[in-house]
């Protein structure tokens, strides 16, 4: 495994009023290398009197944000991207040692960030609304968009800044102000995030960022009376606790919950295409993504070539502290992500598949696990029906395309699917029957601003790109103008 010595970490404050600030209580939390096991640093934990103060100040930002015309909005907020740019190394680094992936893969998502903010700086300025044509013609019709008001943002700890500024970015160019609860085990990087828009020149409380209890925060600020939306991304569970108490307070909400990727390889699939794209999606940030693929369906006829060029994938990967030269699989972001893959690969086994590579925890110390891949992976097996969030490949034959569809489809999930075909009837049949929000043909995962992003079924509702994601943070307002 590859290792580093050492490197520069910072601890984390409150952003309250464009202010860093200890919380009232001087409570912390520690923050962990996941490649180490070390500590190397400590978050604010806010209590209730910090909340009060974050949401008076997300109040008074919302007041004056929403005034400054869409066009300078969308300039403050390039600018913010420009400064992101500028800081991607640093924020990187933080990243990395805060949640363990490699600084490459780091790296891309803060540039990736700036672009999201970018796209939806520009979208900002176009939140049209429109004339509709009256029965009275002596009367006027106006559709107005306007922005929701305070948001309440809660975001996990696989994407530290990418989670964010799809939410982030979406509010602001809406014209929102933004109250953000991030991860407390990988707090400096969407610290360093924020720090952007305060140095681009928001007004004070436009942005906001609180650490602590995940619970205690969000019962006390989805119901409170400032906040008007909420946006959560993270468990299926946890979601659907968030989205009930944001319904009983009428809130509006926008749930980015988990998945379990089916990926479908038919009989006429270019395996090697297939094994080069689903494995750099599989092991891309060590499979902690909602969209990674998840469970393989390969045609029998295919199955062993499939199986053995993605071990091949599997063992070419560098596994290390992801701040090393040459790391291309970092460890786990938590130790209970380990515990999560040895009861994966354990209960797998038990039920009759087989471990081809892979299958246990590497070194002492920090979060590592082996690349791994399962072969004949039983339907009943706890990794084809929890979401895995690991380096896990589970591989299960089929014979008949309608029986990898029923398959993909089985679960409650539907975020992502991926399909793998040379024939352009397989791809309708896909296109068609797969209930997924997202599937990729014949590629891996690629995501964009400009094209929506989100889930059906247990995995949520709400989308968080392209237009549809400034649509969940607008407001329709009406008006009727009689002449008289
Ligand atoms: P978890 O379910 O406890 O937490 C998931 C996220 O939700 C964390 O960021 C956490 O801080 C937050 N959270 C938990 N309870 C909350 C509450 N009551 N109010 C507000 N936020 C709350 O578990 P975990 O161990 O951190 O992650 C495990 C599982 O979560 C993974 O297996 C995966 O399924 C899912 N997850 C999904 C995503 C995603 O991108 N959709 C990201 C991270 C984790």
């Amino acid at each position: 495994m590859t290792s580093v010595t050492s490197n520069r970490y910072t601890d984390t404050r409150l952003l309250i009023a464009n202010d860093w600030l200890d919380a009232a209580s001087g409570r912390t939390i520690n923050v962990t290398n996941p490649a180490t096991g070390k500590t190397i640093g400590a978050v604010a934990h806010a209590g209730v009197a910090d909340l009060d103060r974050a949401l008076a100040a997300a109040q008074r930002g919302f007041e004056a944000w929403r005034r400054i015309p869409a066009n300078e909005r969308a300039l403050i907020m390039r600018h913010a991207a420009g400064l992101l740019r500028e800081r991607a190394v640093e924020i990187a680094q933080l990243m990395t040692q805060e949640q363990g992936k490699p600084l490459v893969e780091a790296r891309s998502e803060v540039l990736a960030g700036a672009d999201i903010i970018d796209w939806f700086a520009d979208e900002g300025r176009r939140a049209y609304g429109r004339i509709v044509p009256s029965r009275n013609p002596s009367a006027q019709q106006l559709v107005i968009k306007e922005p929701v008001g305070p948001v309440a943002a809660f975001t996990p700890w696989n994407f530290p800044v990418n989670q964010i500024v799809r939410k982030l970015g979406a509010a602001l160019a809406s014209g929102c102000s933004f109250l953000l609860k991030a991860p407390e085990e990988t707090p400096a990087s969407p610290a360093a995030l924020l720090q952007t828009f305060v140095d681009a020149g928001v007004p004070a409380g436009t942005v906001g960022l609180v650490f602590g209890d995940p619970a205690e925060i969000s019962s006390y600020l989805i119901p409170h009376p400032i906040i008007r939306k909420v946006t959560f991304t993270g468990s299926t569970p946890v979601g659907k606790q968030l989205a009930a108490l944001a319904g009983a307070h009428m809130k509006r909400a926008t749930m980015e919950l988990g998945g379990h990727a089916p990926v479908i390889v038919a009989e006429d699939a270019d395996v090697e295409l297939a094994v080069k794209a689903s494995g750099a999606a599989k092991f891309r940030n060590a499979g902690q993504i909602c969209i990674a693929p998840t469970r393989f369906l390969v045609h029998n006829s295919l199955k062993d070539a499939f199986a053995k060029r993605m071990v091949k994938h599997a063992e070419d990967l560098q596994l290390g502290d992801g701040l090393a030269a040459g790391t291309t699989l970092g460890p786990l972001a938590n130790m209970r992500r380990v515990a999560a893959m040895e009861n994966l690969v354990d209960n797998a086994q038990r039920t009759g598949a087989r471990v081809v590579t892979g299958g246990t925890r590497m070194g002492a110390d920090g979060c590592f696990f082996a690349p791994t891949v399962l072969e004949d992976v039983p339907v009943d097996a706890d990794v084809f029906n929890i979401e895995p969030f690991g380096p896990i490949v589970a591989i299960r034959g089929f014979d008949t395309l309608p029986e990898a569809v029923a398959e993909a489809n089985r679960l409650p999930y539907g975020l992502a699917g991926y399909g793998f075909t040379g024939s352009i009837r397989t791809v309708h049949m896909l296109t068609q029957q797969m209930e997924v929000g997202m599937l990729w043909i014949n590629q891996p995962a690629v995501t964009s601003p400009e094209m929506p992003f989100g889930g059906i079924k247990d995995s949520g509702y709400g989308s968080e790109g392209g237009p549809e994601a400034m649509e969940a943070y607008l407001a329709t307002k009406c008006v009727s103008v009689q002449a008289v």
